[in-house]
């Protein structure tokens, strides 16, 4: 498939047309849509419609925008007006949202083509998929492993050459481990560069949307669609979106990289010598190579597992059988609300409410919640440490390839490890980017991850770009 750069060039150059591209995106996801289970919704109409348009202002002379005519899959907890909307739970099946996301619009505004909804663990909880309540995705590139999650659908969309770009959310890792799974560049941006406006949200101080795609340079142009300051939300930054395209062959001479033993620690040994490469690929390239010990990196597992329901658990109070989607009744308005939330959630969701209530409860906030703001706090002064001592940071994005179906479906704790390299930047509120380096197991990828202070988004693509480039990728 042509990359998401290559298709704007092309439409806007009139050597092919977005209704062309679209139509191209539209039989690959009819291939194999129903053996893998990428796309909870198509919109084949909307898409279509939006592809004209794009065509049309191109054959008036109109320059449409940076990505004009590339179809993109939307991760379904990102609200489209009129689109069903369902975070891969019951309790939201048949609702229509009102409105676009901030993230839409901007896509639209510079002539992006959404095509539909991608499957994901119900409400972002989750790292394989697994968890929907339509089903498991399966990873394109072996159908009896699994994508990762929560972003599987939009991974697996990508990987499977259905569309060059997706938008995926990340609190923990959603982005990146994914994308590490199916072979793919994944960024988690800073907190507050993009605007969470109809983000479905999970933990409202961690959820962070952010690109997936095949290449540094199209992961690059999309971010730098999506971001910059919006009104509509209020934890967004100040600023316009950043210069992102213009640095991605910035290189990294003269930068400053710290191998950190915490972000390879427990990885598989094929995982481990891919980042070993990635490191010597860096420094080839110029780059000064330290190694570093980030301890406090160990506690943010248990931070974030404390952190991320409580939010979770008030977020999700509104699905209460009486705004929104699904309706179970009971006798009086109590018991419908009780029927309603046990019909409709599914078995981690619930287990993460209640969690995330024990942990908020009188009498154990002290000893859970507030604890875990204090670790959150020594992780931001961690960071900020490391970062007197390096530009940037590198490890695995996950401990292993892509696993198989169910291999952790039995344990909570062995799933909420697959996390465990990539929640520290979403705890300080940081960037970091995923990007594919060499292979493990069975051949399939490995992702090594590379960390950067606030607003590094243009440094960390640079250095991503550099690995790319050692791998011969063009
Ligand atoms: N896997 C982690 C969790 O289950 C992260 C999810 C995410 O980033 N949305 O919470």
């Amino acid at each position: 498939m042509k990359t998401a750069q290559g298709i704007a060039r092309d439409v806007q150059s009139g050597e092919s047309s977005a209704t062309a591209e679209l139509e191209n995106s539209l039989s690959a996801i009819g291939a194999r849509n129903e053996e893998l289970n990428i796309f909870l919704y198509v919109d084949e109409a909307g898409a279509r419609a939006a592809a004209l348009s794009v065509d049309e202002r191109v054959a008036k002379g109109e320059n449409v925008g940076p990505l004009a005519g590339v179809p993109i899959a939307i991760k379904d907890n990102m609200c489209q007006t009129g689109i069903p909307t369902t975070c891969s739970s019951k309790i939201l099946e048949g609702w229509r949202p009102p409105y676009n996301a901030t993230v839409i619009d901007r896509l639209m505004a510079c002539g992006a083509v959404p095509v539909g909804k991608t499957n994901l663990d119900e409400f972002a909880m989750g790292s394989s998929t697994e968890n929907s309540a339509f089903g498991p995705t399966r990873n394109p590139l072996d159908p009896s492993r699994v994508p990762g999650g929560s972003s599987g659908g939009s991974a697996a969309a990508v990987a499977a050459n259905m569309t060059p770009l997706a938008l995926g959310s990340d609190t923990g890792g959603s982005i990146r481990q994914p994308a590490a799974l199916c072979g793919l560049v994944g960024m988690k941006p800073s907190y507050g560069l993009v605007s969470r406006y109809g983000l479905i949200a999970f933990a409202s101080s961690l959820d962070q949307i952010g690109p997936l795609s095949k290449t540094v340079t199209d992961a690059a142009m999309l971010l730098e669609a999506i971001a910059g300051h919006d009104p509509m939300d209020s934890t967004s930054l100040p600023e316009p979106s950043p210069s992102l395209v213009a640095h991605v062959n910035d290189g990294v001479a003269g930068k400053r990289v710290a191998l950190v033993r915490e972000l390879v620690e427990g990885a598989d040994d094929d995982v481990v010598a891919s980042v070993n490469r990635a490191v010597a690929a860096l420094k080839d390239a110029g780059a000064t190579i330290v190694e570093l010990s980030i301890p406090e990196f160990r506690l943010g597992l248990s931070a974030y597992y404390l952190i991320a329901p409580a939010e979770a658990s008030s977020n999700l109070a509104r699905y209460d059988g009486v705004r929104f989607g699904l309706r179970v009744n009971g006798e009086d308005v109590a018991a419908m609300n009780e029927a309603t939330r046990t019909a409709g959630f599914g078995a981690e969701v619930k287990r993460r409410i209640m969690l995330g209530t024990y942990a908020l409860s009188a009498g154990y906030f002290d000893a859970y919640y507030g604890q875990a703001l204090k670790v959150r706090t020594q992780m931001i002064d961690a960071f900020k440490r490391a970062y007197q001592q390096a530009d940037l940071l590198i490890g695995a994005t996950t401990p292993s390839v892509a696993f198989a179906f169910g291999s952790k479906t039995s344990d909570p704790m062995a799933m909420y490890l697959s996390d465990v390299f990539t929640i520290p930047t979403n705890l300080a509120g940081e960037a970091a980017v995923s990007v594919p380096f060499g292979t493990g197991e069975a051949g399939l990828p490995v992702g090594v991850q590379l960390l950067g202070p606030g607003r590094s988004e243009a440094q960390l693509f640079a250095a991503a770009r550099v690995l790319e480039l050692a791998e011969g990728r063009p």
